[in-house]
């Protein structure tokens, strides 16, 4: 089968958590006497003032790992295309539905085409990071105890679990590329994974109440492989304020990538 790369996508959207958000992280990296319950958190300061003036993320503040918002979009994907029942719980590994399409055949290297949608790292934004310093010096997450009560004596258990705090915004990218007329229209999947996860929720917790988000502020742009080739075409770029505006106005995320 022959391919022929028409261009990129690129998806930008802010997440915004609207109730405390928990993305286990790793107990060596937290200090001794620490939490038990961690949310991930960067290693290693990060300049992305390239992206923006004075755009610093510093050691220890919280990020959205792209394979959890990627493997949650992913998965609730496979629940609305009936892709779940067949793989006893694994994700689909068939390479012939949207889903594996879209996000890859799981353990499945016989697939004929590369996968479309990558998923970034989603670091907090400039606002929330200013917001964050009322938290206290270098104290970017909220510590929620939650009770564990024994049946028989009521006496509860408190379990402490850290979350990234209601409110915080983060800064999504995503990027899908453009092979076949197929897979531009399959795009709307994207959004309708993004709309699911909304009514859905991202990391631990959810049937406690953690993590419900939302996006604002998408921004589609496409690249075609023209202005790969020539730098001083315009990219065409569509704004949306939220999920359901872009699904209402589709055909404009579908123009982007036609008429050279
Ligand atoms: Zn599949």
């Amino acid at each position: 089968m022959s391919l022929q790369f028409k261009g990129i996508y690129k998806i930008k959207a802010d997440l915004i958590n609207t109730t405390g958000l928990h993305i286990g992280g790793s107990k060596e990296n937290f200090e001794i006497g620490g939490l038990d319950n961690p949310v991930i958190k960067v290693s290693f300061p990060i300049d992305l003032s390239h992206e923006e003036n004075d755009w610093k993320i510093e050691e220890g503040m919280p990020y959205i790992p792209g394979s959890s918002l990627k493997g949650k979009m992913r998965s609730l994907l496979e629940w609305i295309n009936n892709r779940v029942s067949e793989n006893k719980g694994e994700p689909c590994g068939c390479g012939k539905c949207v889903v594996c399409k879209i996000f890859g055949a799981h353990k499945n290297n016989k697939i004929e085409e590369p996968v479309k949608l990558k998923v970034s790292d989603a670091y907090p934004s400039k606002n929330t990071i200013e917001n964050w310093k009322d938290l206290g010096e270098n104290i970017y997450t909220e510590i929620k105890t939650e009770n564990v009560i024994n049946r028989i004596s009521s006496s509860a258990t408190p379990r402490p679990i850290e979350r990234v705090p209601a409110g915080s915004e983060f800064k999504v990218v995503m990027t899908y590329e453009v092979f076949k007329d197929e897979d531009i229209s399959n795009l709307k999947n994207v959004f309708i994974a993004m709309d699911a996860l909304q009514s859905n929720f991202l990391g631990g917790g959810g049937s406690r109440g953690n993590g419900r988000v939302i996006f604002k502020n998408i921004k589609v742009e496409f690249k075609s492989r023209d202005n790969f080739l020539d730098i001083s075409k315009e990219i065409k770029t569509e704004e949306f304020n939220n999920i359901k505006e872009v699904q209402e106005n589709f055909e404009k995320v579908i123009n982007l990538s036609k008429g050279e």
